[in-house]
């Protein structure tokens, strides 16, 4: 029996969740689940930090986003991670949102994780493996690759929910491409001031474009500009 949390750290994931309850940016049972089955513990190096309510440095100029920011995203894509969907998670460094969409669909469903940074698609792996998703990344229903999430992922397009970790300038049209019609998209655009984008596609394909809130992520950049911290 594999174990799938960090040693002592059941009751602290479990407190986070509870928190997040309490101030409502988690919602329904679903996020509730998910948060408290994929232990955060195991995404972030020093495991001792993991379970405050604060973004983490996880090295190449990224960060993990906050846990209420994966709370609000996992709630705002809820209807789209029913199971047997499909599922983009884009700029997914630590691999923890994508291990969550990856249990929320289950086997039947196809969650894919890029990030463009090969070591922490590598971390993202080895952290997936200690965790709840794991038998997921073995059955071939969650992967990770090393991609450029601007260009999207087409061989596996299109997506009933597409999540981006990392700021757009503006909204990125293959992104927009490959989601599906009834399919929703999150995203944070902007540079210096950003806000979090839902993307709704429509059965007809017009698209409806709203603002949840203002945000601070990093940029969906290019590789070099990155890691030039530019
Ligand atoms: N959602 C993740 C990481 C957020 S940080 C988590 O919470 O763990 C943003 C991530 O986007 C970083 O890992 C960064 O490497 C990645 N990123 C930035 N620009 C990218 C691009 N053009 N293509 C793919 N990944 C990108």
């Amino acid at each position: 029996m594999k174990r799938f949390q960090a040693r002592g750290s059941i009751d602290k994931n479990k407190r986070l969740v509870e928190q997040l309850r309490h101030h409502g940016v988690i919602k329904s049972r679903e996020v509730a689940e998910v948060m408290e089955t994929v232990d955060r513990g195991l995404f972030i190096f020093n495991g001792a930090s993991a379970y405050v309510d604060s973004p983490m440095l996880i090295g190449y100029n990224a960060t993990i986003s906050a846990p209420h920011m994966h709370a609000t995203c996992l709630e705002l894509l809820k209807d789209h991670l029913q199971p047997g969907m499909r599922v983009l998670d884009v700029g997914s460094g630590t691999g923890y949102l994508t291990a969550c969409f990856a249990l929320m669909i289950g086997p039947e469903g196809r969650a894919v994780g890029i990030d463009h940074i090969p070591e922490l698609v590598a971390s993202s792996i080895e952290n997936i493996k200690q965790s709840a998703a794991a038998d997921l990344l073995g059955g071939g229903s969650l992967s990770v690759h090393v991609a450029d999430g601007r260009l999207g992922f087409p061989d596996l397009a299109p997506f009933d929910a597409i999540h981006v970790g990392a700021a757009a300038a503006e909204l990125p049209q293959p992104l927009v491409q490959q989601l599906k019609p009834g399919g929703r998209m999150v995203i944070p655009v902007g540079k210096v001031f950003q806000e979090l984008k839902v993307v709704d596609k429509r059965m007809d394909g017009s698209v409806s474009v709203s603002t949840e809130t203002s945000v601070r992520y990093v940029p969906l950049t290019s590789r070099d500009a990155q890691l030039r911290g530019a």
